[in-house]
């Protein structure tokens, strides 16, 4: 019950309607990465040297493998009954999964996490298996034209990719959807949209507008996509969302598309937003600056997941390499209660408390919900060097976190915990203010 509560509330779906409404606005433009110089030709130099050519060759990401987890990544493509499926379907979304399921491998490579990535399921022909699920309606019964509500996509698509491929709750479902609109809109297209919900250590959903998927976005090969990524061609009469210019250029609309694909997938695996380095980290908006990860030489810093997230992510049964899943029962979490009331301009609270598991935490991560960030968190493992080799049945909290507590009302710390088996237990400290 709480559960279907929570999928029709959507408590991730409405974290991830937030960053549509806000993001446009507080999104930075873009450093186009500017050519190498060509060192100055001296005077015994013979002719001048041609200029440095063209950016080195881009980094194409790895291509998907099947990795044999028992917790996979499905893929559909949902067609409703007036949409004909786009051309090089299977191939697209293919192409932007291997983008997405790259950018997960070695970001957490680079937090020092051993895994494979992602593991989407293979057909087998030895292909990524794509479904393309025929709806039962009209794109409007779906997007709710001409209102284009965001929240209906999500309740009237999802059952239908469910009875095709497994309830969400215990499959990971990734959804483009051909609900999207050709008519003027402010922002890319309309009834665009993108959500990300988990429900289980094994099962959450993401649905995204196949807006994305068009030809002038997403190719056929990773090549051609690195192509296209590197192409600054504008777009007529179309704004793309991270950017927020009239006739945004391609590579931003492939940043914002790509970039939220990764984004609400981190939303399925439980990750909350973290704007602490808002350009920087792909729980914040910094997925809209993705092409960084994949051109030569970078355009900027590239992107990734906070450590914080990063390390919740590398304990999911999706990523993972050796989860214990035996373990079923979500950690429990018991706080103290606060020490007094917050003064008037507080700008950190203690939070202590305990969490305890059946067989063996993981990692600790603290969330202000009023400022909808991360703004801390820890592991919670044993061993000489905190490898997880002894498992940790439980740990004390004791910490002091930066805080925004709201004009009114209690401060709030949302904690989650994770176990060695993928499962997140939770819970909310309240602060009253003086
Ligand atoms: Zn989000």
């Amino acid at each position: 019950m709480r559960h279907e509560q929570q999928r029709r509330n959507g408590n991730g779906g409405r974290r991830a309607g937030g960053w549509c409404a806000v993001a446009a606005l507080t999104a930075l433009a873009l450093t186009v990465s500017a050519l190498a110089a060509a060192p100055p030709a001296g005077p015994s130099a013979g002719p001048p040297a041609p200029p440095s050519a063209a950016p080195s060759a881009p980094r194409a990401p790895e291509p998907l493998e099947d990795l044999g987890r028992p917790n996979k990544v499905h893929l559909a493509y949902f067609v409703p009954t007036d949409r004909q499926p786009t051309r090089a379907w299977r191939e697209k979304i293919t192409v932007l999964m291997t983008f997405v399921a790259d950018l997960y491998r070695r970001d957490l490579h680079s937090h020092g996490y051993a895994t494979r990535g992602l593991d989407v399921a293979f057909d087998a022909d030895g292909r990524p298996a794509v479904h393309l699920v025929r709806a039962k309606h009209a794109a409007a019964h779906y997007n709710g034209d001409p209102d284009f509500t965001f929240m209906q996509q999500w309740r009237t698509v999802l059952p239908e990719v469910e009875a095709v491929l497994g309830g969400a709750t215990e499959n990971l479902l990734v959804i483009f959807a051909e609900t999207y609109d050709d008519g003027p809109t402010r922002y890319e297209w309309r009834g665009g949209v993108a959500l990300g919900c988990r429900f289980s250590a094994s099962g959450g959903a993401g649905l995204f507008s196949a807006w994305i998927l068009r030809d002038a976005f997403c190719a056929a090969t990773v090549d051609e996509q690195l192509r296209l990524l590197a192409d600054a061609t504008p777009i007529p009469g179309r704004v793309a969302l991270g950017s927020g210019r009239p006739n945004s250029t391609r590579f931003e609309f492939i940043e914002d598309g790509f970039g939220a694909a990764a984004h609400e997938l981190g939303h399925a695996f439980g990750l909350p937003h973290d704007r602490r380095k808002e350009q920087r980290y792909i729980m914040g908006n910094g997925f809209r600056h993705l092409r960084r990860n994949f051109l030569e030489p970078p355009a900027g810093e590239p992107v990734g997941f906070s450590p914080d997230n990063a390390r919740l992510l590398a304990h999911s049964r999706f990523l993972a390499e050796t989860p214990d899943l035996e373990d079923t029962t979500p950690p429990t979490v018991t706080l103290d209660p606060p020490d007094g009331p917050l003064a008037p301009h507080a700008t950190e609270v203690r939070l202590r408390g305990r969490v305890r598991d059946d067989r063996g935490l993981a990692a600790v991560l603290y969330v202000d919900p009023h400022a909808d960030t991360v703004v801390g968190g820890a592991d919670l493992t044993g061993g000489a060097a905190g490898d997880g080799a002894v498992p940790v049945l439980e740990a004390d909290l004791d910490v002091r976190l930066p805080v925004r507590p709201p004009n009114d009302g209690p401060c709030r710390v949302r904690v989650l915990v994770i176990d060695r088996g993928g499962n997140i237990g939770s819970a909310t400290a309240a602060y009253p203010k003086q």
